[in-house]
């Protein structure tokens, strides 16, 4: 038998994450509700986000927040 009951915790919540409703991004486990934007807690896409340090923004507001502002 394998080990069927691996408990991975979110990184956002950090709850008990079930294959399920597993995302894996960074090397990092969310929760598919948790992969949200920190900033307007938007639903990210595995094509569109950033993080910093477990913090996940999509592009465009983590540009926003760590880069200096576009003119
Ligand atoms: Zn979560
Ligand atoms: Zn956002």
């Amino acid at each position: 038998m394998a080990f069927a009951g691996t408990k991975q915790k979110c990184t956002a919540c950090e709850k008990t994450v079930y294959l399920v409703d597993m995302l894996t991004a960074d090397n990092r486990v969310f929760h598919k509700s948790c992969f949200r934007c920190h900033h307007c807690k938007g639903t990210l896409k595995l094509s569109n986000y950033n993080s910093f340090e477990g913090v996940l923004y999509r592009m465009p507001h983590f540009d926003q927040l760590f880069k200096r502002r576009q003119p």
